[in-house]
């Protein structure tokens, strides 16, 4: 069997290991979305089958590392989700056109009216208005035709309307600059309901012109299959459940006002580009694929397994003793990274503290331990900490480091970044082991103890 490269191979492959969960009650757009996905107690991914005012059904949730390993088919490890999206970024596969798009099952060039077609939630209280969240967005370089893939938010403005959030550093705004300069206006694709493989290679922090639909090709193992545009010159993946086809409008933007950010607070970011709308295609009976943003797991998660594996990839560079890295939910998923290292010789920690500062602007707090901690545990993390960092000569406190602008205590641009060096001593306290082979023995012989739940003491 295939593993897929669609939103429903891996609903299919969720829905087996028992992963969905199923909103049957009416529940609203506004503000009634969101607030059911904060209160899921668990991590399954949670499709709703009645949305007020609109026929199509919702799903969210659909990332976290368990889902994301089933969906991709591999082990449930940090090491294993590092090394997939690894292999997409050192061995990535060029997608291939496909005239079989069940994207266009459905196509709508006249009367486009977002609201009446699309259940686009309302999160937060003081947000400006509806915003479509899991949405990738694909443009094509107007010079060179390289094709980008990002993840933006987008409000929706009006019927065929919709504000699109990006920073001024942000590939997507470069390409609109490259084509205002040609006098011409950039086009997009804007695909809703992918696979999670494509949702965390279009967050890939990799350079201008490299095409992150190659990134999904090399994790999937597979070449990802695209459909033309019907009204604009870009393509999608043609197992994508929403399309929808725009254009920059020269010159418009939009004050947004305040939008929750990943730490959890409101932020205001000043105007952001129109698109005009020129088509809407989906499947028969699509879903419309949302992240809950702000503080939320899926929100870190996304923009984090993306972020821990080009640190990773990019230590390596100067480091080569890097094993894994961790960025943590605690630090928002995305400001606080733990880096363990293979026998590191005297200093190593240290470079590796750079190369992370210097690779991801939102990067703020570096953990530097031995591989033999497992570094998404943050027990194990903060024994390290308390076990082997000298803070006379183990911490690194640099100030005024350039950040992102969405970082929670920007001052001027910049930051304190911190450097935390947990490594080993040679002169450290050897450490108390039980016998390996005792070790061994209870747990092959587990059933032995007939160990049960009991409910006397006596
Ligand atoms: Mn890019």
């Amino acid at each position: 069997m295939t593993k897929g490269q669609d939103l429903r191979d891996a609903l299919e492959r969720l829905a087996q290991a028992g992963r969905l969960s199923r909103v049957t009650g009416e529940v609203h757009p506004k503000f009634e979305m969101a607030a059911v996905l904060a209160q899921q107690p668990n991590r399954n991914v949670v499709i709703f089958d009645r949305i007020a005012g609109s026929s199509m059904r919702a799903v969210g949730n659909v990332v976290d590392r368990i889902n994301y390993a089933i969906s991709c088919d591999i082990e449930p490890t940090l090491e294993a989700s590092l090394d997939h999206i690894t292999r997409g970024l050192e061995h990535p596969i060029e997608p291939v056109l496909t005239a079989e798009a069940p994207c266009r099952d459905v196509v709508v060039t006249e009367g486009i009216d977002l609201a009446a077609q699309l259940p686009i939630p309302t999160f937060f209280e003081k947000e400006a208005g509806p915003y479509i969240s899991a949405d990738i967005v694909i443009a094509k370089d107007p010079e060179t035709g390289k094709r980008n893939v990002s993840m933006n938010r987008l409000l929706l403005l009006g019927p065929d309307q919709l504000m699109i959030g990006m920073s001024p550093s942000h590939h997507l705004h470069q390409l609109k600059l490259k084509a205002e300069r040609l006098g011409k206006s950039l086009e997009v694709a804007i695909a809703i309901g992918n696979h999670p493989a494509v949702l965390v290679a279009a967050n890939a922090y990799v350079d201008l012109g490299v095409d992150e639909f190659a990134i999904a090709g090399g994790m999937l193992g597979e070449p990802l299959r695209l459909s033309p545009g019907v009204t604009v010159d870009v393509e999608a993946p043609a197992g994508a459940e929403i399309v929808i086809e725009a254009r920059f409008e020269s010159g418009e933007y939009y004050e947004e006002g305040l939008v929750s950010e990943f730490h959890g607070m409101y932020v205001d970011y000043g105007k952001s580009p129109v698109l005009r709308v020129t088509a809407v295609t989906h499947r028969n009976d699509p879903y419309f694929q949302f992240v809950l943003p702000g503080k939320y797991h899926e929100h870190f998660l996304m923009g984090g397994m993306a972020i821990e594996t080009t640190l990773l990839w990019n230590i390596r560079k100067s480091v080569s003793c890097a094993k894994a890295v961790y960025i943590t939910e605690g630090g928002m998923g995305r400001c606080h990274a733990v880096v363990s290292l293979a026998n590191p010789r005297p200093g190593e920690g240290q470079k590796a503290v750079f190369a992370a500062f210097a690779h991801c602007n939102l990067v703020k707090q570096v953990t530097v331990v031995d591989d033999d901690i497992r570094i998404d545990d943050p027990h194990e993390v903060e024994w390290a900490v308390a076990a082997r960092m000298r803070a006379q000569q183990d911490l690194m406190i640099i100030p005024g480091v350039r950040t992102d602008r969405a970082e929670p205590l920007v001052d001027g641009g910049t930051v304190a970044k911190i450097g935390i060096i947990a490594l080993r001593q040679q002169e450290a306290m050897p450490l108390a082991e039980i016998p390996d082979d005792v070790m061994n023995n209870v747990k092959r012989n587990w059933d032995r103890y007939k160990i049960r739940p009991a409910d006397d003491y006596t």
